[in-house]
């Protein structure tokens, strides 16, 4: 008998799954729309041009040493100042505690074990309904405990924000709201500027501690500062926040783990005690981060020049997803006037869409049409593109019909 006889089969990921169902079709029409990683305009994976120049001037000349546990300082700074903007209080007072994490998911990871360990209010993270399917397995690993809020209204496909009020106003003082900063996955949908503001006084009467999730930083608009305008504000109105930051997508660096989380605090005494704790939690968990990505990122970030190639680079993609909104829109509402409306996929922001599209159409689609999307009928815009957009609103448009 194996030691391991007893171990259950888990379940497979619901989102890498689609990609398996995707490799194994040989239908030469067939459409991945399940993975959120950006496609160029020929669906394939895009290396930024800026990150392949950075990565070029270094190449086989950089050491390979260990980072300190908290990451490369020249890259940990200009993210910190990406993301709070170089005129933030926290960052010019000295009383921003940053570590390079593993992306985004790492972020999220250490923010959770941190909270568990130190945030003194409660245990309880709230998470929007629905939210990344990740944020549930790494906040209850991390040591929380996870309860939800209303965040999608199906009926209207948008924003539930009455039911996201109540549910905040109701949760117990002191408990932590996760936050995606932009680009809401998986509904693609985001609080209007004028709802931040009222988000901020809410948490605030509250006494609830806001816990920024920022995976998409100039993906949501094509504009960084923009996009990052919830955090900012939030600390502006004098939150202490958390906030996790990955450059998987603005910078194509998916598979080099690249991300920074941060905690503001109240004085550069106070951060210090946060950074020994930080190092404290990360030492055990993976020693120090991978080198190689930040130094890209470090690279552009810290370059005048790279970073304005950059800043094209990222608005380039957000504009080419937008466009597939704007023709995805128009061919099922104008060409296959097909029934429903559609407009969702035009006003909603960021890599995804929340099609609307029920668990049996979106099956009927990847089994009659090769098409792969979530059951949920979350689609990835940036895996369409000229050469498969009409295939996909005609298969919609049957599906539907
Ligand atoms: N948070 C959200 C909302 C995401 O959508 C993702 C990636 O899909 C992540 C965090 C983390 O991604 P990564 O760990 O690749 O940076």
């Amino acid at each position: 008998l194996s030691v391991w006889s007893a171990v259950p089969a888990g379940p497979p990921d619901p989102i890498l799954g689609v990609t398996e169902a995707f490799r194994a079709d040989t239908n030469p029409l067939k459409i991945n729309l399940g993975v959120g990683a950006y496609r160029d305009g020929s669906g394939k994976p895009y290396i930024l041009p800026s990150v392949a120049a950075a990565e070029a001037a270094f190449v086989g000349q950089a050491d390979k040493e260990y980072l300190p546990i908290t990451g490369l300082a020249s890259f940990t700074s200009a993210a910190a100042k990406l993301a709070y903007g170089a005129d933030s209080a926290p960052l010019k007072q000295g009383a921003l505690a940053v570590t390079q994490s593993i992306s985004g998911t790492g972020a999220l990871r250490i923010g959770g074990a941190f909270l568990a360990r130190f945030y003194p209010s409660s245990k309880t993270i709230y998470l929007p309904t629905p939210s990344w399917g990740n944020h549930t397995p790494i906040f209850r690993d991390s040591g929380l405990d996870v309860k939800q809020y209303r965040y999608f209204d199906k009926r209207t496909v948008g924003l539930d924000w009455a039911g996201m009020l109540d549910d905040i106003r109701a949760a117990p003082k002191g408990s932590i709201i996760l936050l995606h900063a932009c680009a809401h996955n998986p509904t693609g949908v985001d609080p209007t500027r004028a709802q931040w503001a009222e988000l901020s006084h809410v948490l605030k009467e509250g006494n609830l501690f806001p816990f920024f999730d920022m995976a998409y930083q100039g993906f949501a608009s094509g504009d960084i500062d923009a996009d990052a305008f919830a955090p900012r504000h939030f600390v502006q109105q004098g939150h202490q926040i958390a906030l996790c930051q990955s450059f998987a997508k603005n910078m194509g660096l998916y598979g080099e783990r690249v991300g920074l989380f941060s905690l503001t605090t109240s004085s550069p005494e106070e951060k210090a005690r946060v950074d020994s704790q930080l190092k404290i939690l990360i030492r055990p968990l993976y020693s120090n981060p991978p080198v190689h990505g930040a130094r890209i990122a470090s690279a552009i970030l810290n370059d005048p020049g790279l970073y304005k190639q950059w800043e094209g680079e990222v608005k380039g993609m957000a504009d080419r997803i937008i466009s597939m909104r704007t023709a995805l829109y128009n061919l099922l509402t104008n060409t296959h006037h097909t029934p429903g409306d559609w407009s969702h996929i035009k006003s909603q922001i960021g890599m995804f869409s929340f099609t609307g599209l029920t668990q049996p159409q979106t099956e009927a689609l990847a089994a009659k049409r090769s098409v792969y999307m979530t059951k949920d009928g979350r689609i990835s815009m940036a895996g369409l593109n000229e050469g498969n957009i009409e295939y996909f609103a005609e298969s919609v448009d049957g599906a539907v019909k």
